[in-house]
């Protein structure tokens, strides 16, 4: 069994990590695109970030002024148990997200929608956000009694959009709304970039704005899907977002997204719905695995998108001789 006290110290020290330390992978896709970036005031705010970064890790203080919104991800081993049961898990995770806001310290972004009631710790009515996946244990392991703890400081919270596309606009439509949106992103100042943008396709409305939102914060930088073809979309949809004329913080350049990650889900024959989300300048995650001897291993990518959790295989299958 996970203890309870574990967690919610391995979340308090996950919410450090995901401030303060920039995600190597993420890191490296900003340097290669400072090296190849030739737009002056573009090639002026990479290079402040990446110093920006530096400067943060040395001082230990948050990467950003703004935090976003901190969110969880909870992905359980098929024969992991917690002390205390899923809500005392939930409770250490919020006590975790109020604890590391006045300790990083953070700023205290959640208000309530209406009254802006603000309890200056990033905890409210239905924050932070904890989402669940479950996992079969893998080939060569015994069984799964771990727990993944995820950490996402989610920033370019204005840097999403959501369209009903049809079948009948195929890659094309697909492609004129992500590059508005990316359009919309630049010029107002939706999200900063450069940043690893996430797409959703299919689902229902809901659910794509899940998997674009997963896309964008829950696969590192070079990822690619694990259907080729989708891994082809997501090549050309990285190179035609550097290639619209705006680099960092939509100044002229070309360097605006970092990675371009899609999901998919399947959907109503009908439609094709489809969203469009930015992970932004300041892309914060952190991981650890915990296990029920008291383990902990720290890691930076989510490895959210196995076989399981795309649900890959089906498991039924027509009975074609009856159809016949
Ligand atoms: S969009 Fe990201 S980098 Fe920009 S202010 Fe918000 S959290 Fe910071």
């Amino acid at each position: 069994m996970i203890s309870i006290d574990l967690i919610q110290s391995t979340a308090e020290v996950l919410m450090d990590k995901a401030a303060i330390e920039i995600p190597d992978d993420y890191l490296t896709g900003l340097k290669d695109a400072a090296s190849t970036e030739d737009g002056d005031l573009s090639s002026f705010v990479l290079q402040a970030m990446l110093d920006n970064y530096k400067a943060a890790k040395e001082d230990r203080r948050a990467m950003c002024g703004d935090t976003g919104c901190p969110r969880w991800y909870v992905k359980m081993g098929n024969d992991a148990t917690v002390e205390g049961g899923p809500v005392a898990l939930e409770s250490a995770l919020r006590q975790a997200t109020a604890n590391a806001t006045n300790g990083v310290p953070l700023r205290p972004n959640r208000v309530h929608p209406l009254w802006r009631t603000d309890h200056d710790n990033n905890v409210g009515i239905g924050a932070p956000e904890i989402e669940y996946g479950f996992e079969p244990a893998v080939a060569g392991e015994d069984k799964a009694d771990w727990i993944d703890l995820i950490t996402v400081h989610k920033g370019g919270l204005f840097g999403t959009d959501y369209r009903m596309l049809f079948p009948s606009d195929g890659i094309e439509g697909i492609k004129r709304f992500y590059l508005d949106s990316l359009v919309a992103f630049g010029k107002r100042g939706l999200a900063c970039q450069p940043a690893i943008i996430g797409i959703g396709l299919g689902g229902s409305k809901d659910t794509c704005m899940v998997l674009g939102k997963r896309a964008a914060c829950l696969r590192t930088v070079g990822n690619m899907n694990s259907d080729p073809r989708i891994a082809e979309l997501e090549a050309e949809f990285k190179e035609l977002g550097n290639s619209i004329g705006m680099g960092a913080m939509g100044f002229v350049g070309k360097n605006m997204v970092i990675d371009c990650n899609i999901e998919v889900g399947y959907c109503h024959t009908g439609g094709m719905q489809m969203s469009v989300h930015a992970f932004c300048l300041s892309s914060r995650r952190a991981v650890a695995r915990l296990y029920a001897d008291g383990r902990v291993e720290y890691r930076t990518d989510p490895d959210w998108f196995t076989p399981y959790q795309r649900r890959e295989t089906v498991l039924w299958e027509p009975m074609l001789e009856a159809a016949e």
